[in-house]
């Protein structure tokens, strides 16, 4: 049987979002913009999932924009505030330099302009970023300032709230974007105490499916649209709306709302075990850190093999883990090394990321595996 622990890449859909995603196809496919009855169906599909996103994220449901996914939200909120608030002399962003590439790459844009400044802060060796050093950057030429909850390499939890609050109380006009992926249904986020103007979220991380993903935009907060046409969305997201995936979104994270708590004390209980296995490993060091730490990632380096190759190990057993994170595709981790993690050890960084049905069984072939893997790689080289 084959052990899925790339749940940081995506996840595999849930029985309830497939049914959701089923049903849409089968009876309620109408348009969601027609006027009959079978267009209001699928509008009223999607307003349930807005409702189900909106109290996940405890905010009004009209706060709530369905996209393409996280990587079209980031970069429409990035670019939209840089085009109504960077103006005339409020031209900097202030990022933390742990971004996913879908909120960093649109920064760089903007950079390469010539017309923004840029400051990225890095995080201290825990991989979390220092309230202070964020603060430090930000003045009143800040427009915006991005910064991550769960960092999707390490698993490190950002005090987003604590630089949120602290930005808004000194300059109020100052946008505070979070990308939320890998906190959302994980990690309890209230829209209010986060003191975010905008957050993001993505399904095919929460067990829904790929192509779909939500931005919450504050009242008040005047984001431009990136995608223009029929005004769908409220005019934020113009194109005809992917009932089905968006059905499947909010059927995810309506049944996982009530067993969130229950769902993140086994992730621990399996996290914990996992450390625990690992240390007796003496050729393993953990890279992530336990404090400010979301029990759902743990990254580590098999000392002298390569992540490729340890990678391709496993997956000849059957076991399916990533190397570093998914998107960089083997490039050399800036996380791991702002952390002070050498480069050799960095090289050999493998990323594991377990889910709500993840067991100790699982978590016992996957040690197993790397030390008979460590064994004869080893022995090879
Ligand atoms: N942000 C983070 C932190 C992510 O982990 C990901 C997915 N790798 C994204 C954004 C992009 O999400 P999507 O695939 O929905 O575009």
């Amino acid at each position: 049987m084959s052990v899925y622990l790339d749940n940081a890449a995506t996840t595999k859909p849930c029985e309830a979002a497939m049914s959701a995603v089923f049903d849409s196809m089968l009876v309620n496919y109408g348009n969601p913009s027609s006027l009959h009855r079978i267009g209001l169906n699928a509008e009223n599909d999607m307003n349930e999932a807005r409702k189900s996103i909106a109290a996940a994220l405890v905010c009004d449901p009209k706060c709530i924009t369905f996209t393409s996914g996280a990587t079209e939200a980031n970069n429409t909120i990035i670019f939209g505030a840089a085009k109504k608030y960077g103006r005339r002399n409020r031209k900097k962003i202030v990022v933390s330099g742990i971004e996913h590439p879908s909120v960093a790459e649109p920064i760089k844009q903007l950079e390469a302009t010539g017309e923004y400044t840029v400051v990225r802060i890095m995080p201290d060796r825990s991989g979390v970023i220092d309230p202070d050093d964020f603060l430090s950057a930000v003045d009143e030429d800040t427009f915006l300032v991005s910064c991550m909850l769960v960092n999707n390499e390490t698993g490190a939890v950002n005090p987003v709230k604590k630089i949120f609050t602290a930005v808004k109380r000194a300059y109020p006009e100052c946008i505070t974007h979070c990308d939320a992926v890998q906190g959302f249904m994980k990690l309890p986020i209230k829209s209010a105490d986060l003191m975010a103007d905008a957050i993001v979220v993505s399904a095919h991380k929460v067990y829904a499916l790929k192509g779909v993903g939500a931005m919450f935009i504050k009242n008040g907060i005047r984001i431009p649209p990136l995608v223009y046409g029929g005004g769908q969305e409220k005019g934020m997201r113009s194109g005809t709306e992917s009932v089905p995936l968006i059905a499947g979104f909010g059927a995810a994270v309506r049944t996982q709302m009530p067993t969130m708590k229950t769902a993140y004390s086994n992730a621990e209980i399996i996290c914990n075990y996992l450390v625990k296995s690992l240390s007796k490993l003496d050729f393993v060091k953990i890279n992530s850190n336990f404090e400010n730490h979301s029990p759902y990632i743990l990254n580590f380096s098999v000392e002298g093999i390569r992540s490729e190759i340890m990678l391709h190990y496993l997956e000849s057993k059957e076991i399916y883990v990533s190397s570093g994170s998914a998107c960089s595709k083997g490039a050399h981790s800036s996380v791991l090394t702002a952390m002070g993690i050498p480069d050799k050890l960095a090289d050999s960084a493998i990323r594991v990321s377990i889910s709500k049905g993840t067991t100790e069984g699982d978590i016992n072939a996957l040690v197993n595996a790397i030390r008979d893997g460590y064994d004869s790689l080893a022995k090879t080289k």
